[in-house]
Parts: structure tokens; C-alpha cells; sequence
């Protein structure tokens, strides 16, 4: 059994704690937030992250959606999950205090809120620990879950600089029932609209300088901002250390599998525990085709002159299409 400290209680770092409690290594994982807390997200989760939340015997209210439907220039292209695989978009707010509540459950973790973790604590050249709100938590395994804005990364040394100048807006808005993802490609931004329980949607804006476009009508809360869009680490992982989820690095969200990315690294960190290098390895290897594909969609949004014949080919591909939003979606 060993001891192990999590710092970061969103989808990472809580799936992260229930599969190594399942595993009987002890856990304390700590976030700075009291939950229920809002996560700026486009909250539509990938087939492969539904299986995911199914494997950690969690559920969670959301609404079904079949795939995406690009909307470019008048022309609507529709592309369903393969296998008839369905996403779920879910509300953050639920979904990671269901996630926290379930790592609440397993005896061998213990949950500790409303603690802002400082910066790593070093012994015998390793890190040995967290420093938060002024106390010393120790361990032998230290996993910093602490998100895109990593402070345990940014204190390490490991953050590598952001390439992008691209940010987000995100809202809440009444909507009508639907079944898909839409995406709308309005250069210069894409504007992802995610079907939500209780009548709203997620309205999403990214780009360099986003705008929600008034015909989506007043947000429910307050407009939400998110940047940067993709980070990058220099290292991930040290004796006694390893990153896990957004902060070892992300991708541009306009793939939206971030969540679901979240949730299978975790499961790797789970199985390669005793051997940091070889998750590194396992998770590098299960992002590959994932970067890949986030890397062409940022490019075809970039060249507008692209887009046109790459949406026609897609129409004219189903089974192509297909396959790429299987990917997305959290497929090997
Ligand atoms: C605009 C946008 C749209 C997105 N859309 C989607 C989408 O539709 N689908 C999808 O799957 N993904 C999407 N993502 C990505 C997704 O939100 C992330 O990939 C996911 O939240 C990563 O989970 P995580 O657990 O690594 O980090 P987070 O969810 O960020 O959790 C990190 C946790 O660490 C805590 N924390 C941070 N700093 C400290 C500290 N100093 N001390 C203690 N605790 C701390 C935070 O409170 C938080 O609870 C989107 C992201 C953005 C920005």
C-alpha cells in the first residue's frame, strides 16, 4: 500500500483516487474548491468517457447526443459516433461533484476541500509532498491533477510555453431539446452549442477575440472566460511525482475530449502505479491519434480556403467521418 497525494479533485484527479483506492493504496486528495464548483467547459462528454464513468459505477443525469453536426457557410454536415456510440452532455457542476462524491465513498480516501495547494515539498532528492495554506502534506507518490493553470507544474519548472493566443467564452442558455453537438464554423471562431438536462444548452466561443452571437439570447449565469486553450509541460513526471490530466498538458478544446482524456489517463495511472515512466509511455502512446486529429481541425479552421473541400469530402465520406469523430471520441 502506498500512500499517495492528489492535488486536484476534478475529473482527473478524483477518477485517479477511486482506481488507486480500488487498487488499496491510501489517498488524500485535496482541491482548493468546495463543491459543487463550475468548471469553464464545453461539457460535452465522449463515448469513451460515458464507458469510462460507467467503469467507476458512477451516473450521472446528462443528455444523449449521437455526434457532431458542422454548420459552414449554409451547409449542415453530420457525423455520428461510430458503433452508434452515444456522448452525454453533462453539467460540470454535477459531474464532478458526483466524480468527488463517489471518491468520498472508498475507504481509503480521504477528501480534503477549500485547501489551496502551494508548491511542491522536496526529501532526499524527490518531491515528498505538498506545502498548503501553510502546512506540509507528505507522501510517497505526489499526483498534481491540478488542471491547465498547474501550480505544482509552474513551481517545478515544467511548464513549457503556450503557443496559442486562442481563449474562450462559455455560457448557459435555454434551449430546445437536440441530439447532436452543433458546430458552428463561423471564422474567425467555431461556436460549440452542447444539449444539456432541464431545457439549457452550453454555448462555447473560441477563437482569438470570441463573441457569443446575440441569437443565442441571455445566458442563465454569467459568461465565463478560459485561457489558454492548450498548454504544454516540459517534463511530466520526477521521482515521486507524476502529472496527471490537464496539467501534463492539453490539447485545444475544439476536439472536446479533454474529460474523457482525463478520465483514461487516469485509469493507466491506476495500472502503471510502480512505474511512472511506463504511464507516461502508455498515456503518450493513447493521446497520439487524439493531438493528431486536434492539430488538423485548428489547421482547416485556420485556412478557411481548406475547410470547403475537406467538409465536402467528409459529407460525401460517412464512414471516414466517422472514424475521425471515433477518435474524438476517445477511441484507440
Ligand atoms: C473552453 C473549453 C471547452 C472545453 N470543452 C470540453 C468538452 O466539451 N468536453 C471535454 O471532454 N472537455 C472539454 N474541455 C476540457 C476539459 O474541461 C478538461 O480537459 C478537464 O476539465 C480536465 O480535467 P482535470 O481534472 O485535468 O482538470 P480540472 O477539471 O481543471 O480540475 C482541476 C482541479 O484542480 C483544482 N485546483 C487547481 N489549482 C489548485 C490549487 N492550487 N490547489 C488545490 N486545488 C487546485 C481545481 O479547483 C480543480 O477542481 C474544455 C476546456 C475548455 C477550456
Amino acid at each position: 500500500m502506498t500512500s499517495i497525494l492528489i492535488a486536484g479533485a476534478g475529473p482527473a484527479g478524483c477518477a485517479a483516487a477511486i482506481g488507486l483506492a480500488r487498487r488499496g493504496h491510501r489517498v488524500r486528495l485535496l482541491d482548493r474548491a468546495t463543491f459543487p464548483r463550475e468548471k469553464a467547459c464545453g461539457e460535452g462528454l465522449m463515448p469513451a468517457g460515458v464507458a469510462a464513468l460507467g467503469r467507476l459505477g458512477i451516473h450521472v443525469e446528462g443528455v444523449p447526443f449521437q455526434g457532431v453536426r458542422y454548420h459552414h457557410e449554409g451547409r449542415v454536415i453530420e457525423g455520428a459516433f461510430p458503433h452508434r456510440q452515444m456522448g452525454l452532455g453533462i453539467r460540470r457542476l454535477h459531474l464532478d461533484a458526483a466524480l468527488l462524491d463517489a471518491a468520498r465513498r472508498e475507504s481509503n480516501v480521504r477528501v480534503i476541500t477549500g485547501v489551496h495547494v502551494e508548491g511542491p515539498i522536496f526529501a532526499d532528492n524527490r518531491i515528498a509532498g505538498v506545502r498548503a495554506d501553510g502546512e506540509d502534506f507528505r507522501a510517497a507518490l505526489t499526483i498534481a491533477a491540478d488542471g491547465a493553470n498547474s501550480i505544482l507544474r509552474h513551481q517545478l519548472g515544467w511548464d513549457a510555453s503556450p503557443r496559442t493566443k486562442r481563449h474562450a467564452l462559455l455560457g448557459h442558455f435555454p434551449g430546445p431539446p437536440a441530439e447532436w453537438v452543433n458546430v458552428y464554423l463561423d471564422d474567425p471562431q467555431e461556436v460549440y452549442v452542447t444539449p444539456l438536462p432541464g431545457g439549457q444548452r452550453l454555448v462555447a466561443a473560441l477563437g482569438e477575440a470570441p463573441h457569443i452571437p446575440p441569437r443565442f439570447g441571455e445566458p442563465i449565469e454569467p459568461v465565463r472566460g478560459a485561457a489558454p486553450l492548450a498548454v504544454r509541460a516540459k517534463q511530466r513526471h520526477a521521482p515521486g511525482c507524476a502529472l496527471l490530466g490537464d496539467a501534463a498538458g492539453n490539447c485545444d478544446p475544439i476536439t472536446g475530449g479533454g474529460i474523457t482524456q482525463a478520465l483514461l489517463s487516469a485509469e493507466l495511472l491506476a495500472q502503471h502505479i510502480d512505474d511512472l515512466a511506463a504511464f507516461d509511455r502508455a498515456r503518450e502512446a493513447m493521446l497520439a491519434d487524439y493531438r493528431r486529429l486536434t492539430a488538423g481541425v485548428l489547421t482547416l479552421t485556420k485556412y478557411p480556403a481548406l475547410l470547403r473541400p475537406a467538409l465536402t469530402v467528409l459529407s460525401h465520406a460517412p464512414g471516414l467521418f466517422s472514424r475521425l469523430l471515433g477518435v474524438a471520441g476517445g477511441n484507440a
